[in-house]
């Protein structure tokens, strides 16, 4: 990938019109630092009380993860919760489930019901190996003990994928979004609230100051009463953050069924050493595409062409689960 031109479009960014920009004013009452769903978000919940805000984005709105992410909106998260359970026990992996599902709901209300936006889907994870398991097994005693209602399905059951698993969790009713889509929806609320959109903007630097803050921009500085950071990475240098950060990356990739089987259903994530994320999209024409990825790495210590050839041994099998490849039966339109 050539760094300088930035990460590769993926189909959610492919697939939506680009979005408006709004001029930039000297003073607001909130800047919100950030234009992922985070930073959007945060601006429509604070347009929404009647606060005037405005989003600085350093490059365009979605150019950080949202607009690569797999957008599962999902409790069933691999092997988050029992990652949960055993670093802050019970009571909090309760209040994350519960928070996790107020926003799903929120963003449900935010998509209201566009199929072009959200689709409801049946998550699962699942395993295909012996210490796939043994963290399935973990996985499915700590959402028990929280109360979530799932499905246990042994060996060769079938999930809708074209290989055998040794094991899943199902959990009914979950979403899948088009992740720039619902980021357009929420910068329009943002604005018809009479807020705005800075595209364009870094921020590099915030500086309190008598009433507030000024928020300093290559374009000039902005004076506003608060500043929300919604960058993904810590932008200033506070708590040693940018020497405790570590860079992850993953592949994904959306392709074209060309055997005549179809895109399976529902929404997958593997708990298997190398964790595999699968489900299925629309290219710009309306036609299924399976969009798989995974294969997480660390940038500078492996270098993406070495994870491809790897992903394309052990993924998807003998089918299609590989973010890079394009084997028989299968071809790759977009890789992120
Ligand atoms: C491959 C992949 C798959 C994923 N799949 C899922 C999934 O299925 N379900 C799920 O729930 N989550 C998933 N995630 C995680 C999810 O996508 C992220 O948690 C989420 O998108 C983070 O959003 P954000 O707004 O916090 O950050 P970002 O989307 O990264 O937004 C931060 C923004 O801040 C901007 N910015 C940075 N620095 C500055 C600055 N100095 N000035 C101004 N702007 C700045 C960036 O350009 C960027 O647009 C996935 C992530 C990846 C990588």
């Amino acid at each position: 990938m050539d760094v300088a031109a930035g990460p590769p479009a993926s189909l959610w960014r492919r697939t939506t019109e680009p979005i408006a920009d709004d001029p930039r004013v000297e003073r607001v009452e909130v800047v919100v630092v950030g234009g992922g769903i985070t930073g959007l978000a945060t601006a429509v919940l604070l347009a929404r009380q009647g606060r005037t805000v405005m989003v600085l984005e350093a490059r365009e709105v979605g150019a950080g993860t949202t607009g690569g992410t797999t957008g599962k909106l999902s409790l069933l998260q691999g092997s988050v919760a029992s990652g949960i359970r055993a670093h802050a026990g019970a009571d909090v992996l309760r209040a994350y489930l519960e928070g996790n599902r107020a926003a799903q709901d929120w963003v449900r209300t935010v998509a209201d019901g566009d199929d072009s936006v959200i689709q409801t889907r049946t998550a699962y994870t699942y395993a295909t190996s012996p210490e796939g398991d043994d963290v399935l097994r973990r996985e499915a005693e700590v959402l028990a003990e929280a109360g979530l209602e799932f499905e246990t399905l042994g060996a060769g059951a079938d999930i809708g994928l074209p290989f055998a698993v040794t094991g899943a969790l199902a959990l009914a009713d979950q979403s899948q979004v088009h992740s720039m889509r619902l980021l357009a929806r929420l910068a329009a609320e943002v604005r018809r609230l009479g807020g705005r959109i800075v595209q364009h903007a870094r921020v590099t630097g915030i500086d309190l100051v008598e009433n507030g803050v000024r928020v300093r921009t290559a374009g000039g500085d902005v004076d506003a009463r608060f500043a929300v950071i919604a960058t993904g990475t810590p932008i200033l240098d506070r708590g040693l953050f940018f020497a405790k950060l570590v860079p992850s990356r993953s592949l994904v990739g959306a392709y074209r069924l060309t055997d005549g089987r179809p895109v399976p259903d529902g929404m997958y994530l593997s708990v298997d050493p190398e964790s595999r994320t699968i489900r299925g999209a629309q290219d710009g024409a309306g036609r299924s595409l399976l969009v798989a990825g995974g294969a997480g790495f660390t940038p500078a210590v492996k270098k993406a062409s070495r994870r491809c050839a790897s992903a394309s041994t052990c993924g998807y099998r003998s089918t299609s689960q590989v973010p890079c490849g394009s084997p028989g039966g299968r071809r790759r339109t977009t890789a992120w």
